[in-house]
């Protein structure tokens, strides 16, 4: 899918000449002729980058970055300023309000191009990890897009990598007001550096005495432990080619000699704020994925993680001509716990028994809550016998010590009836397996309760 960009200029003109440069490039543009339509354009969904005017009446382009910079909803759109001269008080008012980037008018053409391409590329990443953590936000965790959105940049972990020692102290010093920094001279104990301690940004000089700093980036770009953190160049200004490659090969962003402080300052806050917006992101994706197949009371797996994984582990068992067993559990008279001593004590019933099952069996067994007091234990590798033999140290673990409810201030005695079953040559799903466990189990309540009743093997 071709990226949206969307170009904001009060002059009718300049918009036209940034649309006609971009579509020529086959990207899809949106334009806005004031700060107001280009935050409900934003706002909408419909941009994946902007251009913004710095000089426009009402909304100023400063405003208009700073809005989109504090919304969770428009937060993780690059925003590239386009100012009408080199200002460097606007430069860093533009950094100051969370830019991305600055363009110069007039524009040049490949510099364009390259920070479209290599904001956009950013940002088909930030979106995925996005739609996954607004699911999550459904899923009740604590809105990851509002904290992502509210994060400061400042108190960052920084590495350095400079082996000129004025350079080198002057940057540091810089740096040390609002971060903690690291300074290595030797490129390859940089390496080893950034690998091993936890930086978020990481500014590589390209004008190291024996290697090649471009080389340092990629290097960093493509080990496992350094790939997410933010690598920005130091270069003199003829080596503009140098960093144009190296924000092909994900340089994020790069400062020109002699380094200015407060554009050090800007752009280093700018991309350890982006680095912990896509980690809060990640962070938040990562425990929804966790939530989607946990159960939330006993922290057991659930329903919908049991269904895919047993299927899984049925074929395996029958492609290798393994045996697979599997018990059906169900607390005896759980209903009388409910009514007699209240839901609440009825959950930590459930939460000790969870605990008391997960403890009778093995790490590869997949221990799954099917619902109410119901619980499947899968057991891989596992012969009816062995199973029976699991199932009986289960019951036994329950019934022989009382549970405790109302924060350890009352016991109650509980039981379980199970049923057991295992994989037959003829089975064609594991359905089959579940209804024979199911049936043991309804046999075991019927002939009394607290008993495991085994399914036979053909
Ligand atoms: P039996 O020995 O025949 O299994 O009797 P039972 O009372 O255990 O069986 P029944 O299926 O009639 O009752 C299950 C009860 O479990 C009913 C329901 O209110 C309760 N229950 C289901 N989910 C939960 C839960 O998450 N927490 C609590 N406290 N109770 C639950
Ligand atoms: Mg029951
Ligand atoms: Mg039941």
């Amino acid at each position: 899918m071709s990226a949206r960009v969307l170009v904001v200029d009060d002059i009718l003109t300049n918009v036209k000449l940034l649309e006609a440069k971009l579509s020529a490039e086959y990207f899809d543009v949106t334009t806005a002729l004031n700060g107001v339509d280009a935050l409900a354009i934003c706002e909408r969904g419909e941009a994946d980058i902007v251009l913004l005017d710095v000089m426009m009446p009402g909304l100023n382009g400063f405003e208009v970055c700073r809005r989109l910079k504090n919304s969770p909803t428009t937060a993780h759109i690059p925003v590239v300023m386009v100012t009408a001269l080199d200002q460097p008080s606007d430069r860093l008012k533009g950094l100051d309000a969370g830019a991305d980037d600055f363009l110069t008018k007039p524009i040049d053409d490949a510099a364009l191009f390259a920070r479209v391409r290599s904001l956009v590329r950013l940002k088909s990443v930030t979106d995925e990890l996005r739609h996954r953590a607004i699911a999550s936000r459904r899923l009740g965790i604590a809105d990851p897009l509002a904290a992502a959105a509210s994060e400061t940049g400042l108190n960052g972990r920084v590495l350095l990598i400079e082996d000129r020692p004025t350079a080198s102290e002057r940057l540091s010093s810089a740096l040390s007001t609002f971060h903690s920094v690291e300074v290595e001279a030797d490129p390859n104990l940089a390496l080893a550096k950034a690998a091993e301690g936890d930086f978020e940004a990481i500014l590589v000089s390209l004008d190291l005495q024996n290697h090649d700093g471009l080389r340092l980036c990629s290097q960093l770009r493509s080990l496992e432990r350094t790939r997410n953190v933010s690598v920005l160049l130091l270069g003199e200004a003829e080596d503009r080619a140098r960093i144009l490659r190296g924000l092909e090969i994900g340089a994020h962003d790069f400062l020109m000699r002699p380094v200015d402080r407060n554009e050090l300052l800007a752009r280093v806050r700018t991309q350890i704020r982006r680095k912990r917006f896509t980690e809060r992101l990640r962070d938040s994706v990562q425990s929804s994925m966790e939530m989607a197949v946990m159960d939330q009371l006993t922290g057991l797996h659930n329903r919908r993680y049991l269904d895919s994984r047993l299927s899984t582990l049925f074929d395996e068992s029958a492609l290798r001509a393994r045996s697979l067993a599997m018990l059906v559990l169900d607390v005896d008279r759980f209903k009388v716990v409910n009514d007699s001593w209240g839901h609440d004590a009825g959950d930590e019933v459930l939460r000790e028994f969870a605990d008391r099952v997960r403890a009778c069996t093995r790490g590869i067994d997949l221990v799954a809550r099917l619902g109410g007091e119901e619980v499947v234990v899968v057991l891989p590798d596992t012969t009816l016998d062995a199973a029976f033999a699991v199932a009986e140290r289960i019951r036994e673990k329950v019934e022989v010590e009382p549970f405790t409810i109302q924060r350890n201030s009352r016991t109650i005695g509980v039981t379980v009836s199970i049923g057991v079953a295992s994989r037959r040559a003829g089975d064609l799903s594991p359905a089959e397996m579940m209804k024979r466990a199911d049936d043991a189990l309804y046999r075991a309540k019927e002939s009394g309760r607290n008993r495991v009743i085994v399914a036979s093997a053909a």
